[in-house]
């Protein structure tokens, strides 16, 4: 066993990411966007969300996401305040109408299909589970009307196809995709989905308490069906239909955080400037070959992903063998700048989890790698 402070080791300056920011929410806020923020100062920061100029940008927001993801003629973009937390219990309370289906194969599939299975006014939900690392897949039932899953699920990092489950539609069960960590950075096709959810503290590297989501005409027409049921108690700030009777007024229930809202649109500017979701996602695709790659060429790390099919592309898990103590190598690449690749808490494993969304550079993905070579050769 080594000595050595892990905190006292210096990485040469040239081995050094340009940006030493990896975490998966909040993640890497680009210069640009704090440029935008400062330049919003005046005419935004501090003005009311009720009056144009906010509301443009929130226009802005909506129209460049309706273009990101190329949107189906009928689908809206309708946003609320409270993350995709928030939205699980708008989901749960406007758009399950007796009884959901989750595949959860990690913490954030498992808290959606906690809340649904919460609710008093639902039975108990019907929940497909897969150890962590791979991958629970929906399938066809008689008796749910909602299908859910992660489109990325950010606390293994394992991503899943987005895909109707066979015969839904005729089922009449919507399918509602939780792409907190994967919308903007993975290809999709959100026909595939009739809830398509996020927030922006991810790929949009902005911050969180908002949260966004792509809804189809059926989402919106099962909302209106459940919340005019007269059967059912659902809050206003849980209303979908009021989220979108707002959203179509490019306003929200209440008071967003104009900031956010700021940052956000800035990035999803750059995002279709620089190419849409095909550059994104090649972009977050080559920081991922690299990663793996690096991770299968060490004797001491592998891809926690077994299956390479399932390897998110967005947010990698790295296992370090037991010759290697990742809580050393975390502390030590901290020490020098370079944050937050420790795994997430409730896995408890021996490993580094690495945001690859499209505002991290592949470059500094490469010098990360190399920094992790140096810090693991002076800790041995
Ligand atoms: C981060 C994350 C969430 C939680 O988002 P909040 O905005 O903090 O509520 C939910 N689902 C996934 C897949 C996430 O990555």
């Amino acid at each position: 066993m080594s000595e050595t402070n892990p905190t006292h080791l210096t990485i040469p300056a040239d081995l050094l990411p340009s940006d030493g920011r990896f975490g998966s929410g909040p993640s890497k806020v680009r210069p640009a966007q704090v440029r935008a923020l400062a330049d919003a100062g005046v005419s935004l920061l501090g003005t009311s969300h009720r009056q144009a100029p906010v509301r443009s940008l929130v226009r802005r927001t909506r129209e460049g996401l309706t273009a990101l993801f190329d949107l189906p003629d009928g689908y809206e973009v309708v946003l609320g305040n409270g993350g995709s937390t928030a939205f699980w219990d708008v989901a749960t309370a406007c758009l399950v109408r007796r009884r959901a289906q989750h595949a959860a194969f990690g913490e954030f599939g498992a808290k959606f299909a906690a809340a649904t299975s919460a609710a008093p006014f639902l039975e108990p939900s019907q929940v497909l589970t897969a150890p962590p690392g791979s991958v629970a897949h929906p399938e066809p039932a008689d008796d749910v009307d909602v299908h859910a899953w992660p489109h990325n699920e950010t606390s293994t990092g394992a991503m899943a196809p987005v895909r109707r489950v066979a015969g839904s539609r005729e089922r009449g069960a919507l399918t509602l995709v939780d792409a907190t960590s994967g919308a903007g950075a993975l290809p999709v096709d959100v026909s595939e989905t009739d809830v398509y959810y996020f927030a922006p503290q991810k790929v949009f590297g902005s911050d969180g308490g908002l949260w966004l989501a792509l809804c189809s005409p059926d989402a919106l027409a099962r909302a209106d069906e459940v919340e005019s049921s007269g059967t059912r108690w659902v809050p206003e700030s849980l209303s979908l239909r009021t989220a979108a009777a707002n959203s179509r007024q490019d306003q929200t229930l209440n008071t967003p955080a104009i900031a956010t809202l700021v940052m956000l649109a800035q990035q999803v500017e750059w995002l279709l400037e620089n190419g849409g979701l095909p550059w994104a996602s090649a972009r977050s695709a080559e920081s991922a070959a690299h990663l793996y790659g690096w991770a299968e060429a060490r004797a001491w790390a592998t891809p926690f992903v077994a299956d390479p099919a399932d390897r998110s592309t967005v947010v990698g898990t790295i296992d370090l063998d037991a010759s290697v103590d990742a809580t050393q190598v975390i502390a030590a690449l901290r020490a020098n700048g370079i944050r937050d690749v420790f795994p997430y808490r409730k896995l408890g494993r021996n490993q580094l989890r690495v945001a690859m969304f499209p505002a991290i550079e592949p470059d500094d993905v490469r010098a990360l790698t190399a920094c992790v070579d140096h810090v693991v050769d002076r800790l041995a």
